[in-house]
This record gives C-alpha cells, structure tokens and sequence, in this order.
C-alpha cells in the first residue's frame, strides 16, 4: 500500500458549491483517515507564493474586503468595496492596489468602536455570481452581512 496520502481539492467547483468559506479545519476532518493506524492532515500556515493583492479584485462586483475584528469575542467587522479599500489607502499613504490582502489588517489604526482595540484581520467576501441569490439581489447580497 502506498505511503501517500493524496487529496485533490478544486477551487473553482468547491466555490461553485458555496464553499468558498470552507475552512481548514473542515477539510482536515474530512479527510482524516478511518484506520486504527490512520493519520490526517496537517496544515501550515505559509506566505502564499502569489499573495492576493487588492488590485485583482477592482471591478469585480461580487467581491467585498471585510476588515474584522479580532478582539477577544468582538464581532465587530466591516465591509468595503476593494475600490473604496484602495482609495482609502492611497489618500493615507498605506498601500495601493498592489497591498496584499493579508497585510491589510495591520494598517487599520482606528481602534474599534465596539471593544477599543486596535486588532484587525482581514479577509474577501465572494458571492458566486451563478446563484440565485445573486441573481435577484446582485450587490444587495453583502447588505445582510453589512452592519
Ligand atoms: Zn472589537
């Protein structure tokens, strides 16, 4: 029997299903093995060879960045269109299209209004454009998840 464990994931159907949000830890239990002897996944977190940058996401109209906050059970987040991120960014001297999508937490300074920390991620909202929710409400889908 092979050593190998080998997993195949594809990005574009897995969106396709809605699980564009599908996170690590769900697929690391999918595929933990049913042996006795059976080992699972493991993931590491490493800077991604291609980072997302802002700028790939201008005109795409199904795409928010959500700035979020991670203090300690704080919910608080908000959501902007990539245009607005990158303006913003601009008239502060932080960034431009080409900022990484990940660096983008660390450039928030404005504590947040609900616990007054200053301690934001950051991360891409995606409406598949084939669904039917799309198709009725088109940009007014992220108004649900707006505050
Ligand atoms: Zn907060």
């Amino acid at each position: 029997m092979s050593d190998r464990l080998q997993a195949l994931a594809d990005p574009k159907s897995l969106c396709g299903d809605g699980l564009a949000l599908l996170s690590m830890g769900q697929v690391q239990s999918l595929w933990r093995c049913q042996r006795l002897d059976g080992r699972g996944l493991t993931f590491h977190k490493e800077k991604a060879l291609k980072p997302l940058t802002l700028g790939q996401f201008i005109g795409k109209p199904n795409v928010r960045v959500r700035i979020r906050c991670r203090g300690n059970g704080c919910k608080f987040f908000r959501v902007w269109r990539v245009e607005e991120m990158i303006a913003g960014l601009e008239k502060r001297g932080q960034g431009n299209g080409r900022t990484d999508i990940d660096e983008l937490g660390a450039k928030m300074t404005t504590a947040c209004p609900m616990c007054k920390r200053v301690n934001w991620t950051a991360d891409l909202l995606w409406v598949n454009t084939e669904t039917m929710g799309w198709k009725a409400l088109g940009e007014r889908s992220f108004e649900a998840r707006e505050t």
